[in-house]
């Protein structure tokens, strides 16, 4: 089997199984050991910040919170040194710490790198602060895309190949969807010769669009712009 092949296996396996880690531990596996360290790495920071954070007491305030993983990062830190583990400490104000610094190094001297390992996001002109939420354009999860938003030209013509390469769940459309977008798809899936449907050839309202959309991408939940009053 070819390089490709063999990535494309593991991202559809991700894709498939978007709440489990163990296929996206396996495939940052694999890409350690093809030299990319960095995403392999950055997976499982991901991963580990998921799984602690998920861990943490429900139900607290953020300062509380803050608290809480300061006391940790000390015992963690204090375990390490007194029992000569030499470990790096794995609390979740490190592992944040080291998912921006990958990527940081994702968008600046590396910014190859970012294009390969993130080639989704140059469709919609993600810039070096978008996993900061200041420029919320798509939203990187335990290693992958999983919120996007988009404008709805862009997810039509790039849909199944973001979908192919990440296991998306929300995309949110900065812009209303056409009745040629709907029937584009409608072709693609069902042929050029197929009538098209009344509800595809006039879709207009959101509740119509979203009913549509669901049809194409029934594992996606959609936003839309609101309609004016
Ligand atoms: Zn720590």
């Amino acid at each position: 089997m070819s390089y490709a092949t063999d990535e494309a296996g593991f991202l559809a396996d991700i894709c498939a199984n978007p709440d489990d880690d163990t296929p996206r531990l396996v495939y940052a596996d694999w890409l350690q050991e093809r030299d990319r360290e960095a995403r392999a790495e950055f997976i499982r920071v991901q991963c580990g910040i998921a799984r602690k954070v998920a861990a943490e007491p429900k139900g607290k305030d953020p300062m509380w919170i803050t608290g809480f993983r300061i006391g940790l990062h000390g015992e963690e830190s204090f375990l390490n040194l007194f029992l000569g583990r030499g470990q790096k400490c794995e609390c979740v104000n490190c592992l944040q710490k080291r998912e921006r610094e990958l990527l940081d190094g994702f968008n600046s001297d590396k910014l190859d790198c970012f294009v390969r390992e993130f080639p989704d996001f140059r469709l919609v002109g993600l810039t070096t602060t978008w996993y900061r939420g200041e420029n919320p354009l798509g939203d990187v999860r335990r290693g992958f895309v999983e919120h996007a938003m988009v404008p709805a030209d862009v997810w039509f013509d790039h849909a199944g190949g973001m979908l192919s390469r990440n296991p998306i769940r929300e995309v949110k459309l900065t812009t209303k969807p056409t009745a040629a977008n709907h029937s584009r798809m409608f072709r693609e899936r069902f042929g050029l010769g197929a009538a098209l449907p009344l509800d595809v050839e006039f879709a207009d309202t959101n509740e119509e669009h979203l009913k549509l959309l669901k049809g194409w991408w029934p594992k996606v939940a959609f936003t839309l712009p609101p309609e004016p009053v």
